[in-house]
């Protein structure tokens, strides 16, 4: 039976340190203290940051197959860790295990991939005899590490969106300071044990659960050259105004939709949209918010839904049998039970769910629910899903861009017409076709726009961000 130890450390520059025991970390389920870490305090920042400063040219410095050693090492050592590294998610997160392992699986990919990408950093070589002026000249560029990064991950998904920034820094030969959700640090502070058994240079990687009053440091120092944060919009686009001069990438919320058309297999769509709105109890960014059916299929889909629904299980995440665990926090969970009640005052109706109890809310569909309510216009990130229906193709088009986030989109159709015209028209970073808007694989470009966020992740995506462009002019005498 796996267990969790009782104290966990940091990482400050490449090497574990016990500075406090100031985080408490709770089972999100039993909401006992699971375990206790360190709070990184504003020094303890500070000597993390230098010592990425120094580590800068180093890193740099490494060659490509060493780096590829590095990522390679966490793959097979996260590999012989996968139970542990599931359940310690199922705790610190209270993700339902199945969802855990899933992650865990996922987390091996994106290293895997980023394994694959760090001996393929090309550059290019372009001719510049363009016109008589430029003759005799020939330029190439090659990409370089932008240097020190800082990163911010949030809690619902401690390895995996920790693992997209972590993993092609280190590709690129970035060093790196990453503040964990301090709801979940585990996930990153067990990254931080694998890369302390690596050879990466002294202040590679710091992973530090942060204080407010540290947490400042990681947007705002300028010997920092990449802010890449992953998190709510409030919190996103406030520390991308504060970020100074360097680079900001934002992987932001969304309230995603999918569309269900006419022609579309519902018992395959019912099977994927049931995953995409109640997976790991909907706290995920591209998780399905919006359901909008063809008017043809409406009564039927509906009826399959709630049925579905009202079939899945609540309870301990530590469960096989569990679909849907706790929330992050009873506040969480109040927050969106007040805006499902909200919703039912303004007209809306309930179709199943809609219990809560502490951090427990029921998988929750409703109809009919007005454009301007909270549950409709902003993030749920919570186990609730709305139905609308539809009858021409482009107002469902238009639907899902009457919204201020624009994360991905699912669309269930056969008709390629409508695949493309959805492609061109849906002003979302990502259109998957045959399958929910939460669908997505770790080497695909992912990002949103509107609120949703700036730039792209998804290992080379990534890599771009990280690197920078250095210029050849080669003037042949
Ligand atoms: P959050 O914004 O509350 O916190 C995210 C991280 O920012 C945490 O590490 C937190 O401690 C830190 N933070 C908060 N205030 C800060 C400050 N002033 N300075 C520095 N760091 C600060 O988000 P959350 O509740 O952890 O995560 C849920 C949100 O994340 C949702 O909106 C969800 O949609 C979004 N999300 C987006 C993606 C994506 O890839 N687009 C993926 C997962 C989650």
């Amino acid at each position: 039976m796996t267990k969790l130890k009782d104290v966990y450390p940091l990482y400050l520059n490449n090497v574990a340190a016990q500075p406090n025991k100031d985080l408490e970390v709770t089972d999100k389920f039993t909401n006992e203290v699971a375990f206790r870490t360190a709070l990184a305090t504003p020094d303890v920042i500070e000597e993390a940051i230098a010592g990425a400063v120094e580590a800068a040219e180093p890193m740099a410095r490494m060659a490509s197959y060493e780096r590829q050693n590095v990522l390679q090492h966490c793959v097979t050592r996260f590999q012989e860790r996968y139970d542990e590294l599931a359940y310690s998610l199922c705790v610190e997160a209270g993700k339902p295990i199945k969802d855990a392992e899933g992650e865990v699986g996922r987390l091996i990919d994106t290293f895997r991939i980023a394994a694959e990408e760090a001996v393929r950093n090309y550059g290019e070589v372009q001719p510049l005899d363009i016109s008589e002026r430029a003759k005799g000249y020939q330029g190439m560029w090659k990409r370089v590490p932008i240097g020190p990064c800082s990163f911010i991950s949030p809690f619902n998904f401690p390895l995996n969106l920790a693992a997209h920034k972590i993993a092609p820094a280190i590709a690129v030969g970035c060093p790196f300071v990453m503040k964990p959700a301090s709801k979940t640090p585990l996930g990153a502070i067990i990254m931080g044990e694998v890369l302390a058994e690596t050879d990466l240079p002294k202040g590679a990687f710091s992973i530090l659960p942060a204080s407010r009053d540290g947490a400042d440091l990681f947007t705002v120092d300028e010997r920092l050259k990449l802010l890449s944060f992953t998190g709510s919009p409030g919190v996103g686009w406030d520390l991308k105004a504060k970020a100074g001069k360097k680079p900001v990438i934002l992987e932001l919320g969304g309230n995603a939709a999918v569309i269900v058309d006419h022609d579309a297999d519902l018992e395959d769509a019912l099977e994927r949209i049931i995953f995409g709105a109640f997976y790991q109890s909907g706290q995920s960014c591209i998780g399905v918010q919006r359901i909008i059916i063809h008017e043809a299929v409406y009564d039927t889909f509906k009826d399959m839904l709630v049925a579905k629904t009202k079939t899945l299980i609540t309870g301990d995440p530590k469960d096989r049998d569990t679909f849907i665990g706790p929330m992050i926090s009873e506040g969480e969970a109040k927050r969106l039970h007040g805006w499902i009640e909200d919703a039912v005052s303004g007209g809306a109706t309930l179709l199943c769910g809609g219990n809560r109890t502490g951090n427990m809310l029921e998988a929750t569909l409703l109809e009919n629910v007005d454009s301007n309510a909270d549950a409709n216009r902003e993030e749920a990130f919570g186990p609730l899903a709305l139905l609308s229906k539809f009858s021409d193709f482009n107002a469902a088009l238009d639907e899902v861009n009457d919204s201020k986030f624009g994360l991905q989109a699912g669309i269930f159709t056969r008709d390629l017409f409508k695949t493309l015209d959805a492609w061109d028209r849906l002003d979302v970073g990502g259109v998957v076709i045959n399958d929910v808007s939460s669908y997505r694989v770790d080497n695909m470009p992912y990002g949103g726009v509107k609120d949703s966020g700036l730039g792209r992740e998804g290992i080379r995506f990534a890599m771009e961000d990280m690197t920078e462009i250095r210029n050849l002019v080669i003037r042949r005498q």
